[in-house]
């Protein structure tokens, strides 16, 4: 018989734990996701994919889509890469596997990961496993969901602009967006290139920094990542003595925050000091004001450019013109949704001759004027601690019908985006039933004191991550 592993209350360090003490064989711990998967899947659909033959003596482990995994078809959650199996590995799925990770899957996703819902998937959405009539978040919900459902034990996903850290708030787990250039997005199916970065999602903060600290490092397949200033510390103890925390007034005053996200975000604040952190309010004015104006030009014009590749002759699906012109017409048509199209077109506007200068131009200049005041800003902080989300997870629809709604889901994580740096996402509390996420952003490369920090508090908030239906 074999032992009864309950996979929503697993953590990833414990089934390594189990695996190495050979409590539990590789083979029994993938059966016991793959039972949970069978079970719940069907309603929450965060998995585009199973893999049941995938090799591996380690932990397993679920991929967004917008991985490459050789021989396993990868779409972006698009029509136009249907039939797509990539001949390679990116270079996280094949840090994975060499660490003896085992593939579950692959996890749902807003087409090309863009969105906040993952109901821009042509595949479907994903449904929040705390209220399946409410949305996981976006664009990585299927691997936030997968996580919290118990479907797997941990994720990667990818964030251009809060694709990680706003589902992991919206679904109550952890997620990290790495600092960009610290993990490797060779073989990863491009959005916005100067934005992208992979990252781990998972139920503890030493999940995640176990996972960061498998995936990171200099890729020299990708000539913008470089290797870590010091390695990886897998977080402990409980104090925060010494850890000047910085409150910025704009991310937690924001309009559109809601009073239940506030004040558990205010609650955690006290607890931190509690801890012995310093907390103190600061102001980055412009960094809110401008960040989502300002990366709805740069992560469009980038995309225009990114999915300029996708002609129906190179990838995937396609439909047949009587000419070369007709045929990538017809495939473009058919093959991408209302967002990626739209994106298209917002992005070659910003880029076209005459208002390159005014849109793409002048973005470029506010991204400067973003990072700088971040910079201002560590140089009397630590982290800076806000709400990662404004609102907890909203009913499916309700924000389909009106991107600027849909687009504002990441104000708050959007800033620390454009100026590369890491941001966490830990959950904070329950707001009617459902998980707040709390954002903690540090300098570059700052991860390990984020792990310290949000481990720190994770312990002193006592935040159970089942859903409380599944419980
Ligand atoms: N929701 C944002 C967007 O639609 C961010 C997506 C992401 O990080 N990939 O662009």
């Amino acid at each position: 018989m074999a032992p009864v592993v309950d996979t929503l209350r697993l953590t990833a360090e414990e089934a390594k734990g189990l695996l190495e003490r050979g409590e539990l064989t590789a083979a029994e711990l993938r059966g016991a996701y793959f039972d949970a998967i069978g079970e719940r899947d069907p309603e929450l659909h965060c998995y585009l994919r199973t893999t049941e033959d995938a090799e591996g003596e380690g932990v397993p482990i679920a991929l967004k889509d917008v991985i490459s995994t050789k021989g396993v078809e990868t779409t972006a959650g698009s029509r136009i890469l249907s039939g797509y199996v990539p001949v390679f590995d990116a270079t996280v799925a094949a840090r994975v596997k060499e660490a003896g990770l085992s593939l579950l899957g692959k996890t749902n996703l807003d087409e090309f990961a863009m969105g906040s819902s993952t109901e821009n998937s042509a595949w479907g959405p994903s449904r929040n496993p705390w209220d399946p009539a409410r949305v996981p978040g976006g664009s990585g919900g299927g691997s936030a969901a997968a996580v919290s459902a118990g479907l797997a034990p941990w994720a990667l996903g990818s964030d251009t602009g809060g694709s990680i850290k706003q589902p992991s708030a919206l679904c109550g787990n952890v997620g990290l967006r790495p600092t960009y250039g610290s993990v490797s997005r060779y073989g990863i199916v491009a959005f916005a290139s100067s934005l992208d970065q992979i990252g781990p999602v998972g139920k503890t903060v030493r999940d995640v920094a176990l996972l960061y600290s498998i995936i990171a490092g200099r890729d020299p397949r990708d000539s913008t990542t470089a290797e870590l200033p010091e390695p990886v510390r897998l977080p402990e103890g409980d104090s925060l003595a010494g850890v000047r925390i910085g409150v910025p007034t704009e991310l937690n005053e924001a309009e559109g925050i809601e009073p239940g996200v506030r004040d558990l975000v205010r609650r955690a604040l006290d607890l931190a000091a509690d801890l012995g952190a310093e907390v103190e309010e600061c102001s980055l004015p412009r960094s809110v004001r401008y960040g989502l104006s300002c990366y709805y030009l740069i992560a469009p014009a980038e995309a225009s450019s990114n999915l300029a590749r996708y002609d129906g002759v190179r990838y995937g699906a396609r439909v047949d013109g009587e000419t070369y012109v007709e045929t990538v017409e017809r495939t473009r048509d058919a093959g991408f949704g209302d967002e990626p199209k739209r994106r298209i077109m917002l992005g070659t506007y910003a880029l076209s001759a005459g208002y390159f200068e005014a849109f793409y131009g002048q973005a470029q200049k506010v991204r400067t004027v973003i990072a700088r005041e971040h910079a201002a800003a560590f140089e009397r902080f630590d982290v800076l601690v806000s709400p990662t989300s404004p609102t907890v997870a909203f009913r499916l629809g309700e924000k389909a019908a009106n991107p600027l709604a849909m687009y504002l889901s990441d104000l708050l994580t959007i800033p620390s985006c454009m100026a590369g740096l890491p941001g966490l996402n830990i959950p904070c509390g329950l707001s009617e039933g459902l998980p707040v996420g709390l954002q903690l952003v540090g300098p570059q490369f700052s991860e390990n004191a984020l792990f310290r920090t949000a481990h720190a508090l994770e312990g002193a908030l006592g935040f159970d991550p089942v859903p409380e239906r599944l419980r």
